[in-house]
């Protein structure tokens, strides 16, 4: 007997994408087989950081990695590297920032609420975050005065569908706060694939999930210059105490870097495209609804699929359509952001066939009745 029926739990079809309120991923068999037998060993927890730190290296170019709880914890822990830097005992005084540089500049596009504001992972260190320019984006000009405060620990940027605003030019940002002396930090969550186009910006640590579309346990790696990573491995005996990564989330992590290094990645690609024109070309016969290929909007390498419904052919319209699938059995979750144009959008990556005509038998129910 499954877990869902063990327990009385709703089963669930997850085509919204790495949505933590459903459980983010799915893990490979190889990847769980993994985390499973660290589960019953004992380990050197420094070896352990070690070996990822080489392998998060080795996977992405660049000098250090290491991991942590999760991406949240991932930023915050990097905003206390940039203010404390190895003295152990600014790392001990944390979130008592006295004496330290406190000031964290992010452009206010880049603000973003991922289930809770990122600006709290900031000031979960005692630093201040402060905004530069508006929700419509900002200038280097703006950004510069935000460098004239005397106290500016590191500048924040985020890559991710959330943000808001004119895209920002990441690498004129870090170049901007380097010649103020001062670290970038990206937070790059679901954007693992991009890691080295990140990296590549100049910024001085990226952070993104282990458990979004690498497929690891829950975990946040960061990954960039040396001292810096370092410096956030220091704050295990700081406020980062409460951010460790688990022994199985750390093999996870290696299990799953490991697996992609392996896996031929124009077949993966080619696999996720089929995947998609096939459910659209099943989607686009249904009453009322009409189905295209969409790339994803930041430059993932796999496209998505988008309904359009048309209320008056299909007897209901995009949201409750959304509604419906969502509260039958199993529970089918899309992405609704543009309910209200009439479009559904469907991340089809971690989904099988089955569970995708079963995708597709509900739509042609819903939109027959
Ligand atoms: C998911 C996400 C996070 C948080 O990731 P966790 O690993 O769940 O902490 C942070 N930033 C962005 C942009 C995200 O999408």
């Amino acid at each position: 007997m499954g877990l869902h029926d063990q327990y009385g739990l709703t089963r669930v079809i997850n085509a919204r994408g790495p949505f933590t309120p459903l459980g983010v991923s799915r893990s490979t068999d190889g990847v769980a087989s993994v985390t499973a037998e660290a589960l019953s060993g004992f380990f050197v927890m420094e070896e352990l950081k070690d070996l990822a730190d080489r392998t998060i290296a080795e996977a992405t170019g660049a000098e250090a990695g290491t991991v942590v709880h999760c991406t949240s914890a991932g930023i915050t822990l990097s905003v206390a590297a940039s203010m404390t830097g190895a003295s152990q005992s600014r790392v001990a005084a944390l979130p008592d920032t006295r004496g330290m540089p406190k000031t964290v500049l992010l452009p206010a596009g880049h603000a973003v609420d991922y289930g809770h504001p990122i600006v709290q992972d900031v000031r979960l260190t005692g630093a201040t975050p402060v905004l530069v320019g508006s929700d419509a984006g900002f200038t280097l000009d703006e950004l510069e005065e935000g460098f004239a405060r005397p106290d500016v620990a590191c500048l924040l940027l985020v890559s991710s569908r959330l943000t808001r605003g004119d895209d920002v030019p990441l690498a004129e940002a870090v170049a901007l706060a380097h010649r103020h002396g001062v670290p970038a930090i990206i937070d790059g969550a679901a954007q693992d694939f991009r890691v080295k186009e990140l990296l590549g910006t100049g910024a001085d640590l990226v952070t993104v999930s282990g458990q979004k579309y690498l497929g690891s346990p829950t975990a946040g790696l960061v990954i960039g210059r040396g001292d810096l990573v370092r410096a956030v491995r220091a704050q295990e005996k700081g406020i980062g105490r409460a951010m460790k990564p688990s022994k199985e989330a750390i093999f996870g992590v290696v299990a799953a870097l490991r697996a992609r290094h392996e896996t031929h990645q124009q077949a993966w690609e080619k696999e996720q495209h089929h995947k998609v024109a096939r459910f659209v070309e099943r989607a686009s016969g249904l009453r009322g609804i009409s189905a295209a290929v969409v790339p994803d909007p930041t430059g993932l390498p796999f496209p998505r699929a988008r309904l359009s419904v048309d209320p008056a052919a299909a007897g209901l319209n995009a949201a409750t359509l959304a509604k419906a699938l969502q509260s039958g059995t199993p529970s089918i979750w899309v992405m609704a952001h543009d309910q209200d144009k009439g479009e559904l959008t469907l991340e089809l990556v971690p989904l099988t066939y089955q569970e995708l005509d079963v995708v597709l038998g509900r739509l042609a129910e819903l939109s027959q009745t």
